[in-house]
């Protein structure tokens, strides 16, 4: 049987984590709100309003295409592509065709074999990367189609790799290496269960020793890392079937679908839609300087500086990321941003007593100062007070101090009454102060009490 090579390029859309909307004030969190409320004449589409520019979406799409090692265009200027479709009710879309956010740009990835132990490495070239805004949503009932609006003027950064992808492992592997990446840069909640990371795959298969491409076909609908693993294997597979009956592919799109297990056809491509691209006269261009980004550049050191902290200190670097709570990964990323020699395990468990990244730094400066035992650090959190790290001399005489003024309770713990241990550590407290942990003074109560 002949060997088949797969090519795999993707298409990625990230939805951007800014606070308001592309080109309008409208709130971005549209998450679990009533259809059609978050929504103003301007993402309605409605004549005679003017967009204004989103900066944070600019300054996410940079860092981005900065962490993917694009090259950045200082110019870059929005077009309008025209076509109609029901969720889009301007009738054209504000992208970035003719001067993208950045190009040319390579990652590198490692990942486990599918034994689990042998490390496999690739390069994913990044052909572009640009901004545009998102559709409205299509809902099909079992008798009508309705709209939801909401979605409408929703920041998009579309990333678009070279076809270097090879199989569904190294697919998977990409995806969760980019997740990764626009979740620690906090420019995206990347969830890709519910569309804030959503990719679409161009798959062809040719025998191996021929040059050529065979026919590019596009696979759309994978919402999970799970179901792009199976979509991918499955039409890989169903291409090498076709081949190998002797009969033609052609370019067409396809949609997985999870309940079968299959990828079904949508539409056959004839030729490509013309989309009518021009520069979107009510909208500035976007001109930056080589200041803003380096300075852009310098602030990202994050993902390979998170990564190199967590591992050194033994945290799987992916398991930061299990923090499930928006607000917690956003402040995690930034505390971990602001102070990179901070040791993760630590911050992670301390996550949830603070929503403020200043006050959390602040706390961890102190027990790090102090060299505070967890329990004291709890302590310190409770009562605002640093305990003082207790001298084992000083500890050990207040310890004789407490067993030489209570000979009687000493006698009937030494008869069996060990439930008393609890007064005489509370009785060295009280002779010590605060600094005495109750753990270390325990120790040194069994000890003497043991002589
Ligand atoms: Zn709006």
């Amino acid at each position: 049987m002949t060997e088949y090579i797969p090519t795999i390029g993707l298409e990625i859309h990230v939805q951007l984590s800014t606070k308001s909307k592309m080109f309008c004030r409208c709130d971005n969190n549209a998450e679990g709100k009533e259809p059609n409320t978050v929504v103003c004449p301007l993402c309605m589409g409605f004549p005679g309003v003017l967009p204004v520019g989103n900066a944070t979406a600019v300054e996410y799409g940079v860092k981005t295409a900065l962490a993917l090692g694009c090259a950045i265009n200082k110019f870059q200027r929005f077009d309008r592509k025209n076509y109609f479709y029901p969720d889009l009710p301007k009738a054209y879309q504000i992208s970035q065709f003719f001067f993208p956010v950045g190009e040319h740009g390579s990652v590198a990835i490692d990942y486990l074999g599918l034994d689990r132990k042998t490390k496999k490495e690739f390069k994913v070239g990044i052909n572009r990367i640009h901004l545009e805004e998102d559709a409205g949503k299509l809902i099909h009932t079992k008798d009508a189609t309705l709209v939801d609006f909401n979605r409408c003027g929703t920041p998009l950064m579309e990333i678009v790799t070279e076809p270097d992808i090879n199989s569904p492992e190294e697919a998977k592997a990409f995806m969760q290496e980019l997740q990764r990446v626009v979740r620690s840069l906090g420019v995206s909640f990347a969830d890709m269960e519910k569309g804030h990371l959503r990719v679409d795959a161009n798959v062809s298969v040719r025998p191996k020793g021929q040059k050529e491409l065979g026919a590019k076909i596009e696979v759309k609908n994978m919402n999970s890392f799970k179901f792009m693993e199976q979509a991918l294997k499955f039409e890989i597979e169903r291409q090498i079937k076709v081949l190998e009956a002797g009969e033609k592919l052609q370019q067409e799109t396809r949609g997985w679908d999870s309940k079968s297990g299959t990828t079904i056809l949508q539409r056959v491509k004839e030729g490509s839609i013309d989309y009518r691209y021009f520069p979107e006269p009510d909208l500035p261009p976007v001109v930056l300087t080589d200041d803003q980004i380096s300075q852009w550049q310098n602030s990202i050191g994050l993902p390979s500086t998170l990564r190199a902290t967590a591992e050194r200190k033994g945290l799987p670097y992916s398991r930061v990321f299990e923090l499930q709570d928006k607000d917690k990964l956003m402040l995690f990323v930034g505390v971990m941003h602001m102070r990179v020699e901070l040791n993760p395990i630590q911050v992670a468990n301390w996550i949830e007593k603070f929503d403020n990244e200043e006050k959390l730094i602040e706390f961890m400066d102190v027990v790090g100062k102090h060299n505070l035992s967890p329990a004291a650090a709890q302590k310190y959190w409770e009562t605002g007070q640093i305990p003082k790290v207790m001298d084992e001399a000083v500890l050990k005489q207040a310890v004789e101090q407490v067993l030489t003024n209570n000979p009687d309770v000493v006698a009937r713990y030494k008869a069996g009454e060990t439930k008393l241990i609890g007064f005489l550590i509370g009785q060295v407290i009280k002779q010590a102060g605060s600094g005495a942990d109750p753990a270390s003074v325990a120790a040194q109560l069994n000890k003497l009490l043991a002589q």
